[in-house]
C-alpha cells in the first residue's frame, strides 16, 4: 500500500513569499525522499536552469486527507545542494546552534483576515460595517464572521500535532488571531508555515481566501501583525535580561523593521494598538508600545517580551533569527545567560 505526502514550501514571489505545494505517492512506511520542482514557475530559477530541490525538514500527519498521509514541509536548494537564496530556514540554523545555550523560546500570535467576493468577510457588499468594538473575542452572528473555517482550522492544527496554543476573533470583522507556542525557533516557524498552508487549504473548501495582508483595509480599520513573544532561559529566571533586550532591540531598530514584513509602515502608524515603526518603545503592559513585556512578567520579575511590530505576513524564520542574534548577543555581552 501507499500513502499521499503532500510536499510543501516557501516560493520566491517578491515583495512576500508564497506557500506552494503538490503531492508525491510514497509506499508506506517509507521517509519522504529529496523531490525537485520546476523553479522558473516559482520565482526561484530561470527556464534554462529550472530545477529545484525540496529537502525533507518537518513532517507530521494530514489532517486533511487522514489516514496515513501526510504533510512535508521543505527547505529549497539548488541541485548542487546548497541552500536556494529565498531559503530563509538555512539563515536561522546557524544561529540556532551559536546561541543553543541561551534555550529560545518563541509564542507567535497569527492575525489574518478573510475575504470573499473581494470584501472581508462580514462586511457588506456595499459601504462598511457598524465601526470596530464588538467584534474582538464577539459572539453572534453579527459579530463573528468564519467561525466554522476557524473551528476546522484549530481540529486541522491540532489532528497535525502542531502546538497551537489558542485562537480569538479579532478587532475587525472576518479577522481572526490563532497562537502557537512556545517552543524553539525552528518548531515554532515550522509550525506556523504548515498552520498557514492548512489555513488556506481549509478555507478553500468554504471558498473563502484568508489572507495575511497587514493592512486588508485602509483607514479606521485596525491591521494584521504576528506579535512573537520571545524569551531565553535567562529571561525565564530573571528581569534584568528582560531590559536588556529590550535595550538591545531598540538599537538594531531599522534591521529588525526592514526584516518584519512587507507594508509595515502602513501598519505601524502609531494608531490601532501599534508603535509608530520609525521610533522604538517599551513598557510594561503597553500596547501602543513596539515591545510590550506583559504585567504578569513585571510582577513576576521574569518571563518573556513581546515584540508587537511583526506583520502577519513576516517569515518567522527571519523574526526568531533577528530577535536572537540582536538580544543573545546583548545577553552575551552582559553576562546575563
Ligand atoms: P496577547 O495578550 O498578546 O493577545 P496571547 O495569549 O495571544 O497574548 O499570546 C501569548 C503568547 O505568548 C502565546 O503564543 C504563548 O505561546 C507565548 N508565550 C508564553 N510564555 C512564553 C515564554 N516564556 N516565552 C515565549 N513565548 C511565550
Ligand atoms: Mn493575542
Ligand atoms: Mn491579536
Ligand atoms: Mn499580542
Amino acid at each position: 500500500m501507499s500513502y499521499k505526502a503532500e510536499y510543501i514550501w516557501i516560493d520566491g514571489t517578491e515583495p512576500t513569499a508564497k506557500l506552494r505545494s503538490k503531492t508525491k505517492i510514497l509506499p508506506d512506511g517509507a521517509e519522504p525522499p529529496l523531490w525537485g520542482f520546476d523553479g522558473s514557475s516559482t520565482n526561484q530559477a530561470v527556464g534554462e536552469a529550472s530545477d529545484c530541490v525540496l529537502r525533507p525538514v518537518f513532517t507530521c500527519p494530514d489532517p486533511i486527507r487522514g489516514g496515513d498521509h501526510r504533510l512535508v514541509l521543505c527547505e529549497v536548494h539548488l541541485p548542487d545542494g546548497t541552500p536556494h537564496p529565498t531559503n530563509n530556514r538555512a539563515k536561522l540554523r546557524p544561529v540556532v546552534e551559536r546561541f543553543a545555550a541561551h534555550e529560545p523560546w518563541f509564542g507567535i500570535e497569527q492575525e489574518y483576515t478573510f475575504f470573499q467576493a473581494g470584501r472581508p468577510l462580514g462586511f457588506p457588499d456595499t459601504g462598511f460595517p457598524a465601526p470596530q468594538g464588538p467584534y474582538y473575542c464577539g459572539v453572534g452572528a453579527d459579530e463573528v464572521f468564519g467561525r466554522a473555517i476557524v473551528e476546522a482550522h484549530l481540529d486541522a492544527c491540532l489532528a497535525a500535532g502542531l502546538p497551537i496554543s489558542g485562537i480569538n476573533a479579532e478587532v475587525m470583522p472576518g479577522q481572526w488571531e490563532f497562537q502557537l507556542g512556545p517552543g524553539g525557533p525552528l518548531e515554532i516557524s515550522d509550525a506556523l508555515w504548515v498552520a498557514r498552508w492548512l489555513l488556506y487549504r481549509i478555507a478553500e473548501d468554504h471558498k473563502v481566501v484568508a489572507t495575511l495582508d497587514p493592512k486588508p483595509v485602509k483607514g479606521d480599520w485596525n491591521g494584521a501583525g504576528a506579535h512573537t513573544n520571545f524569551s531565553t532561559k535567562a529571561m525565564r529566571e530573571s528581569y534584568a535580561p528582560i531590559i536588556t533586550a529590550c535595550e538591545a532591540l531598540g538599537e538594531r531598530l531599522k534591521e529588525h523593521i526592514a526584516a518584519y514584513g512587507h507594508g509595515i509602515e502602513e501598519r505601524l502608524t502609531g494608531r490601532h494598538e501599534t508603535a509608530p515603526w520609525n521610533e522604538f518603545s517599551y513598557g510594561v503592559g503597553d500596547r501602543g508600545a513596539s515591545v510590550r513585556i506583559p504585567w504578569q512578567v513585571e510582577a513576576d520579575g521574569k518571563g518573556y517580551l513581546e515584540d508587537r511590530r511583526p506583520n502577519a505576513n513576516c517569515d518567522p524564520y527571519e523574526v526568531t533569527r533577528l530577535l536572537i542574534d540582536t538580544c543573545c548577543t546583548a545577553l552575551e555581552k552582559a553576562g546575563q545567560l
